[in-house]
């Protein structure tokens, strides 16, 4: 496989005094280039997703790096034969991630090196929980044994949840592990738990990608979701699948998005009940007035902008 294409995850939260110029800076710098992306700029940093041609990809690192702000910026980097965002997209946001409350994430939990994630799995006792910040769909795909998805409907529900497992588990004794993808995720939620009350907070360092970088696919299970055309990728050198078709329940991780573009739901879905299912996650969406026409295809490419109408779940 030709892996002519760097994927790089990262964030960093900085001050940053006008964040629309630092859009124009960045569009300014990818004109040109072999880039696809998905970075998002705020008053309170930087988090970006992006994949491009190696050269442009290192270009951009030496370039942020140059600049004092992003100085220490830590780039988790993924080897691929293309890019695997439909394009580049650089925007302003008001937040990093969506939260209805102000959190000060330099009261954030603990980090952990992925080492020190890894230890602290293995000498854990009852008084130690393991939370996924991710959502559902992505805990699906994989996770670290023994970890606990977070019962939301929402992210932005959070902080109730932070309330609800005070009142179970003893905020003194209790120690929280938290992970999610890249880390970003991990920096707010922690925070909030401490400010609930939890006075042990850890949180995994660059996240479950860092994780498998360094210490590879040890007691984690599954694949690793990600927000690109991959989908699903290893988690260290060990790929294994833990979910199953919805249909029959045969092992497989690929997800497709619903064609009833009014319904546009992630589900998992292998390649023979796709066709007979015309690529509906369900009977009622087969029967639905907006359905577009079911393309066969093994990995289809997720998050695109769908033609009739609606957008993707992204
Ligand atoms: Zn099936
Ligand atoms: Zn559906």
């Amino acid at each position: 496989m030709h892996s002519d294409y760097l994927v790089l995850a990262y964030y960093k939260f900085v001050q940053i005094e006008d964040p629309h110029a630092e859009v124009a800076r960045h569009k300014q710098f990818f004109e040109g280039r072999d880039a696809r992306s998905r970075i998002y700029i705020s008053h309170e940093g930087i988090n970006g997703q992006m994949s491009a041609a190696k050269a442009d990809a290192e270009s951009y690192m030496k370039w942020i790096h140059s600049d004092p702000r992003f100085g220490d910026l830590e780039f988790k980097i993924h080897h691929h034969h293309e890019n695997v965002f439909p394009k580049l997209t650089i925007k302003f946001r008001e937040q990093l991630v969506a939260m209805d409350e102000r959190v000060d994430t330099t009261k954030g939990g603990q980090h952990l090196s992925p080492e020190e994630w890894k230890r602290m799995m293995e000498e854990r006792d009852e008084d130690t929980i393991l939370i996924d910040t991710r959502n559902d769909y992505e805990w699906k795909l994989g996770h670290f044994e023994g970890s606990e998805l977070p019962p939301l409907d929402r992210f932005r529900d959070f902080p109730a949840y932070a309330r609800y497992l005070k009142e179970k588990r003893d905020p003194k004794k209790t120690r929280v592990m938290m992970c999610c993808t890249g880390g970003i995720r991990c920096e707010l939620y922690s925070a909030l738990m401490k400010r609930e009350g939890f006075e042990q907070v850890y949180q995994l360092e660059g996240g479950i990608i860092k994780y498998g970088l360094e210490v590879g696919s040890d007691h984690w299970q599954g694949k690793l979701f990600v927000f690109d055309d991959r989908l699903a990728v290893p988690v260290g050198n060990k790929a294994s699948v833990i979910s199953s078709c919805c249909y029959c329940g045969v092992h497989c991780d690929t997800y497709l998005n619903c064609a009833n573009t009014d319904c546009n739901q992630l589900f998992i879905c292998c390649s023979s009940c796709a066709a007979l299912a015309q690529g509906c996650c369900c009977k009622e969406c087969e029967q639905a007035p907006r359905v577009r026409a079911f393309v066969p295809s093994e990995r289809p490419k997720p998050f695109r902008k769908l033609r009739s109408g609606g957008t993707s779940s992204c």
